[in-house]
């Protein structure tokens, strides 16, 4: 076959051995280009994955003269196996979005203000590092702090790390997953990383705790529980709205917000009491079993009843499915998990529930990940700080991760000055006054500092602030470190590479990285030539190389996924202090939190008000595509959903625009009310992402409106200092003159 091979035959093929043998057909005309080069000219399918959201399907770009006309599933990626959502097919209305950021610019009026002056890259970096020297000088190395987002921030990371900073924090912690990360490594010794490894296909029950798989797509997990239901697992979902899940529930369970850790206990205390959880499993890997018992024996259905809201016979019979069904049941942990504050303690309680059943390690419930031993570059050692971090964590908030940061943590260092001053943020990918609630506080620390860098894709709100604005090439554009996804049941390893050259003035991630080191004098930290020098270092001792790896756009290993298959490499089952699940958690103890999660009572709306709740559609990501040409006409605006009763109390019509005022006073833009029978008459619900405030994105503006416009107020969890969203309430006001934000 060798030279007559083409990207199309190759991409037919399914098996390893085929795709190998392409690959290294490939690598044996000697070009120095990704396949699918036609001399200086790609003309066909490359393999790379996605950005649309940070799942990373695989995607086949169709490049056709230079252009990329049609991005499709990659069949030869392990996990998501040809399969692309909406978000996904309309990647090039991203890379061809003529709002993009094209060029380096300066600011040159107030901050906020918009006005900027176009630079050269070289003026640009020159800049860059002159300031940060300046600041080092001035104030040390840690008063720059750094904002990454998704792991295409992995090479500012180093970057930073190696100029002297320890303050970096980034929202995926802080402001979704980490309550989620803390509560089950607490109880298992470890967390759940993405993708969540939840067994979904293989499950007889699944259980979603405000999960909304259906309006979250992340295509794998649509898929894995489509393939579920099928073949006929139950499902329950808790929520407080009809979520698309909901519609196709067993069991649906409108809960009062706010009391999942109620709802938890019961059903633990069922489960107890009825001899129905895994005794076995128990027996071998768990202790403080004795605590958990007489912890949960006062916690029955009938007292959740009145806290909860869901009938105690439906508790009983829906903890009882439970136990007919494991270890089989597939409880998933969720994603964005900061609603309350007791957020940590509500993921201890769902941990702890995932043990009662024999779940963890056991098919149909989480399985394991299986480690891939990656190659790394030596590098110098990073510079350690003597003055510490200034986001709480590992002090202020014992468990949050020194990896990832606290982000509010960080925010409120930078108005306080305290423990030192914070004079410059360097922010990479995200829009830190959507992400971090209380825009109020992050505009009062940005208002306040000498320097402000972002490294971004497009005009989003926080660049009108900037002092230096960087303009990224797209996921369609340039490489990136690769996937190596070990939560997977098989694992694998996924290649972001470029399919077209960058548009415009714009640079990849890695090359503006490694420009501001070496102008730094920090190159010693970037010691490759190219990043396919970087990438085939990462790939020794996997033995593959970037050619097969280029071809194929994913490489899957062999999985140990259960507990049965683990290999004495893969470490210890549970790496918990002793090797055991810890139901009864001495650390937390140690700590003087709650060893056993108890149930807290949150604060209700006042009368007139109803709690805010927000969550995903599934055209969209967070606030990064409402400028999508393609998703801003499958989905251009959100509503604000109200229950039926509630509607006929406000005398408010379906479609009826109103605006919403929060607590505190604040209002939000405009939004238009769809009135529903599928939401608690107490709730208000939202899709998030909408309302941007940024002129420049000139489809997105002011369309819709921002749920966290009106998150004026948070409930830090003490124990990782996550911010509990879910505590703001609105109102709806039908009179909108002088409204709008
Ligand atoms: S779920 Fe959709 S947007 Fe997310 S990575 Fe996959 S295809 Fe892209």
């Amino acid at each position: 076959m060798g030279s007559k091979l083409t990207r199309r035959d190759f991409f037919r093929r399914s098996s390893a051995a085929g795709a190998l043998a392409a690959a290294e057909a490939i690598a044996a005309n000697g070009s120095t280009h990704p396949p699918g080069w036609a001399g200086t000219r790609r003309t066909e399918a490359i393999a790379t994955n996605c950005e649309m959201c940070f799942w990373r399907c695989g995607v086949l770009a169709e490049v056709e003269d230079g252009k990329v006309v049609r991005l499709s599933g990659n069949p030869a990626h392990p996990l998501t196996a040809g399969r692309l959502c909406a978000k996904g097919c309309a990647g090039t209305a991203l890379l061809y979005d003529p709002d993009r950021l094209k060029y380096p610019m300066m600011r040159t009026g107030a901050r906020g203000e918009g006005k900027f002056k176009r630079i050269t890259w070289e003026e640009a970096l020159d800049f860059f590092a002159a300031r940060l020297n300046e600041l080092k000088a001035k104030y040390g190395p840690e008063s720059v702090a750094f904002f990454p987002h998704g792991v295409a921030s992995s090479w500012f990371v180093t970057l930073m790390k190696a100029f002297g900073t320890p303050n970096a924090a980034e929202p995926a912690f802080a402001q979704c997953r980490g309550p989620r990360e803390v509560g089950y490594a607490l109880t298992f010794g470890q967390g759940l990383g993405s993708p969540e490894p939840v067994d979904l296909a293989e499950s007889k029950l699944i259980v979603l705790i405000g999960t909304h798989i259906g309006e979250n797509v992340f295509t794998s997990q649509v898929t894995a529980f489509a393939e579920g239901l099928d073949r006929g697992a139950k499902l329950i979902v808790v929520d407080p709205r009809f979520s698309t899940s909901a519609s196709k529930a067993d069991w649906w369970l409108p809960i009062r917000p706010g009391t999942d850790i109620a709802l938890l206990l019961a059903w633990m205390n069922v489960l107890i009491s009825e001899d129905l959880y895994d005794k076995d499993y128990i027996g071998r890997y768990a202790e403080g079993f004795a605590e958990l018992v007489s912890h949960v024996k006062e916690f029955t259905p009938e007292w959740a009843e009145p806290i909860t809201e869901i009938p105690t016979e439906r508790i009983r019979a829906t903890a009882r499915a439970m136990g007919q069904a494991k270890p089989a049941v597939a409880l998933h942990p969720g994603r964005h998990a900061t609603w309350y504050g007791d957020d940590t303690q509500r993921s201890r309680a769902m941990a702890i529930l995932t043990a009662l059943l024999g779940s963890w390690g056991r098919k149909g419930g989480i399985f394991l990940p299986t480690p891939l031993k990656t190659g790394k570059f030596s590098l110098p050692p990073f510079p350690e700080s003597k003055r510490g971090r200034v986001d709480g964590a590992g002090t202020r908030y014992p468990l949050a991760s020194e990896e990832q940061g606290v982000t509010n943590g960080l925010v409120d260092a930078t108005v306080s000055g305290n423990p030192y001053p914070i004079k410059a943020w360097v922010v990479y990918g995200q829009n830190v006054l959507e992400s971090i609630p209380r825009r109020e506080n992050t505009l009062a620390a940005i208002n306040q500092l000498e320097f402000l860098a972002v490294v971004d894709i497009l005009p989003m709100e926080q660049v009108n602030y900037a002092d230096l604005v960087l303009p990224e090439a797209t996921y369609l554009e340039r490489y990136d470190v690769p996937h190596v996804a070990e939560s997977a049941k098989k694992p694998f390893i996924a290649l972001r590479q470029p399919v077209v050259d960058p548009l415009y003035e714009t640079k990849p991630g890695w090359w503006i990285a490694r420009e501001m080191a070496r102008r730094l004098g920090l190159e010693a930290y970037f010691p490759w030539a190219s990043p396919e020098e970087h990438l085939n270092k990462l790939l020794e001792p996997l033995h593959v190389n970037v050619n097969e790896l280029q071809a194929t756009g994913a490489l899957a290993f062999e999985g140990r996924p259960y507990i049965e298959d683990r290999l004495p490499e893969d470490g210890a089952l549970f790496a918990t202090e002793n090797g055991k699940i810890q139901l009864y958690s001495k650390v937390l103890k140690q700590l003087g939190f709650e060893p056993v999660p108890r149930y807290v009572p949150v604060e209700d709306p006042p009368l007139g008000y109803f709690r805010l709740i927000y969550g995903r559609a599934p055209v969209h990501s967070f606030g990064r595509t409402q400028n999508n040409a393609i998703l801003d006409g499958l989905m251009p605006e959100n509503e604000a959903w109200i229950s039926m009763q509630a509607a006929k109390v406000l005398g408010v019509a379906d479609g009826q625009r109103v605006v919403l005022e929060n607590q505190d006073g604040v209002k939000g833009l405009p939004i238009k009310l769809r009135i529903t029978a599928g939401i608690r008459s107490d709730c208000l619900y939202m899709v998030h992402g909408f309302g941007n405030q940024s002129r420049a994105l000139r489809r997105a503006y002011r369309k819709g409106a921002s749920d966290a416009d009106l998150m004026t107020r948070v409930k830090i969890d003490p124990i990782m200092g996550g911010t509990g969203m879910r505590v703001n309430f609105v109102r709806v006001l039908t009179d909108l003159d002088g409204q709008g934000g």
